[in-house]
């Protein structure tokens, strides 16, 4: 047994065996088949081994005209491994006798050969073993397509350890078979955390080595609340987690009773407490987390895991199902965020050496007006079924600003030539996430009807510190004294112009920095679903006068740590139940 120390990224503890998901050599699920499955199998081993066949002949054909014959002929000895008729039946009294899929079947033979060609000491052989290893792969690839189609096709609960999930894999994963996420790299915001909230799937994150340590098939307690990872634990350690996890269940069936109480202070003073989403199938889960809205709608996703862009009444037709499901309640669809972490399969971006810095958001919206402008449109129609509210992300000055108002004007003014309804009223805001754009909020508040400070990238970009890299996450700070400042002059700015200021970032999760955040004066405050009844039952234990006197204090100290060790302080003496369970 070991335990290994991550990133607690997302709550809860999952217990349940590993499936290891290697971005190059990917990782093979066994999956038992039932006997009239059997022939289907064979055929897409099969059909694995042509499929293979055929892409190796164009390789070689390709290589020989380029390159000449005597560098094509190595690929004869990986034909031969594929005609190789030991393998195959081996394969087959596999998939036959333990009734297993293709791909397991395959996997485990072909480790045997290449345990077997490592132990022979001789140089030829030896070499072969690389033989092995690569046409094996190649063979692992075509019968499993991309790793994701492991992640749709799970049928068993699993931890799933990989280096780091892409925002496809995530997207198309099975999520009643995952369990828990434990991933080498990312923070606290990284899209794999974000994910693993939304889908309120235990997460650690930052585990150096984990998706090296563990083996497909080790038995895992993943402790998402303490960033904790225990690997073939014991049977006293298998019992001391069920417990916790009862008492895990227990708090937030208690803080889910809140979820028809208003969220306001001890002396009614209201703060508007939305979610964050990804897909509108979360909403169910945002009304079960009583949410009052939604603060934050990441369209990008529905960009993802496509060959083509979304078409306007495709998303017309998904954003009207969001208004429609919230009713009165109000949704900030924000704008396609691209870049970053978050790429898209339908659009060929050059590469960059800072992504994070680079053709991203608003600036490649603005830069491609045609899809820009279909998504705008679609938003406004979709309008006329609900509150939404549209929100650009990334703007790091005025011009942009102006530039995405006027082409919305433009696609208003088309809507209403051509007939098409849409609420005149529309609220449009900006996200403030960008250092520039907090120290120009004054300027900027004159053009937008509301604020949203995204603290997960605001943070990254003041601090300088990339937000999804785990060796300088312990820089990554939202209670460093800049942030605070930066965070209290946008509030302040945008209330002297007469707009409401809320905050869409993972910062507003955290109970502590979310009553410094209320002693600020923010209006909303909008995270994943499943921190929002911890916010709630913070607001409702204090004044407001309290939360200010607390923030007014906070922002004497010098350094994070001692600002969020004093807020963790004064807040213990207000509501030592919630601060002793977090
Ligand atoms: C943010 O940057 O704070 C934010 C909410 O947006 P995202 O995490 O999608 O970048
Ligand atoms: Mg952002």
């Amino acid at each position: 047994m070991i335990a290994v120390q991550g990133i607690a990224v997302s709550p809860g503890i999952a217990m349940g065996k590993a499936l290891v998901l290697h971005s190059e050599d990917m990782s093979v699920p066994r999956m038992n088949i039932s006997e009239d499955q059997i022939p289907r199998e064979i055929a897409r081993f099969e059909d694995g081994l042509t499929k293979t066949r055929a892409d190796l002949l164009g390789i070689r054909r390709k290589i020989s005209q380029e390159l000449g014959r005597e560098h094509s002929d190595i690929f004869n000895a990986h034909l031969l491994i594929l005609e190789d008729r030991t393998l195959i039946e081996d394969v087959i009294a596999r998939i036959k006798e333990d009734r297993v899929n293709t791909e397991y079947a395959f996997s485990s033979v072909i480790q045997k050969y290449f345990q077997a060609f490592s132990r022979i000491d001789d140089e030829y052989l030896k070499e072969r073993v690389a033989d092995i290893k690569d046409i094996g792969r190649r063979i692992l690839q075509n019968l499993m397509g991309h790793s994701k189609d492991v992640l749709s096709d799970l049928k068993e609960q699993v931890v799933i350890v990989s280096h780091d999930l892409s925002p496809s894999d995530t997207a198309t994963m099975n999520r009643e078979q995952v369990i828990g996420f434990a991933t080498d790299i990312g923070g606290p915001t990284s899209h794999t955390a974000i994910m693993a909230r939304s889908l309120e799937i235990p997460a650690v994150v930052g585990i150096e080595g984990i998706s090296k340590d563990v083996a497909t098939g080790d038995y895992l307690i993943l402790d998402g609340t303490h960033g904790v990872v225990v690997v073939n634990p014991d049977r006293e350690t298998i019992e001391r987690y069920r417990l916790e996890e009862r008492k895990y269940v227990e708090l937030n069936r208690e803080l889910t009773k809140l979820k028809d109480l208003k969220a306001e202070t001890l002396d009614h003073h209201p703060v508007e407490l939305s979610a964050n989403i990804e897909f509108p199938d979360e909403i169910p889960s945002v009304i079960a987390h009583g949410a009052e809205g939604i603060g934050l709608y990441r369209t990008e996703y529905f960009y993802l895991n496509r060959s083509d862009l979304p078409t306007e009444e495709e998303q017309y037709q998904a954003y009207k199902k969001v208004a429609e499901q919230m009713s009165e309640q109000p949704v900030v669809v924000r704008t396609l965020d691209l870049g970053g972490d978050k790429f898209l399969s339908s659009i060929e971006l050059p590469y960059e050496m800072n992504p994070f810095l680079g053709w991203r958001a608003i600036r490649f919206c603005l830069a491609r007006v045609d899809i820009f402008k279909n998504q705008l449109r679609a938003i406004l129609r979709a309008s006329s079924h609900g509150k939404l509210k549209i929100m650009y992300p990334m703007i790091s000055n005025l011009e942009e600003l102006l530039n995405a108002n006027q082409i919305l004007e433009e696609a208003r003014q088309e809507l209403r030539k051509e007939g098409i309804p849409f609420d005149e009223n529309l609220e449009v805001g900006a996200m403030i996430e960008i250092p520039s754009a907090a120290l120009i909020s004054h300027i900027l508040a004159k053009e937008v009807d509301f604020f949203s400070i995204g603290t997960n990238d605001l943070i990254q970009y003041a601090l300088a510190v990339d937000r999804v890299n785990e060796k300088i996450a312990y820089l990554y700070d939202p209670s460093h004294p800049a942030i605070l400042q930066l965070i209290k002059m946008v509030i302040d700015n945008g209330h002297a112009n007469n707009i409401w200021v809320g905050t869409c970032g993972e910062m507003c999760g955290d109970p502590v920095l979310a009553i410094l955040l209320v002693g600020m004066g923010i209006d909303e405050m909008s995270t994943s679903p499943l921190v929002l009844p911890k916010v709630k039952k913070a607001i409702r234990s204090i004044t407001l006068r309290q939360a200010r006197e607390i923030s007014e204090e906070a922002m004497k100290f010098s350094t994070g740590g001692n600002i969020k060790k004093f807020v963790a302080e004064r807040l213990r003496e207000i509501m030592p139940e919630l601060i002793e369970h977090l």
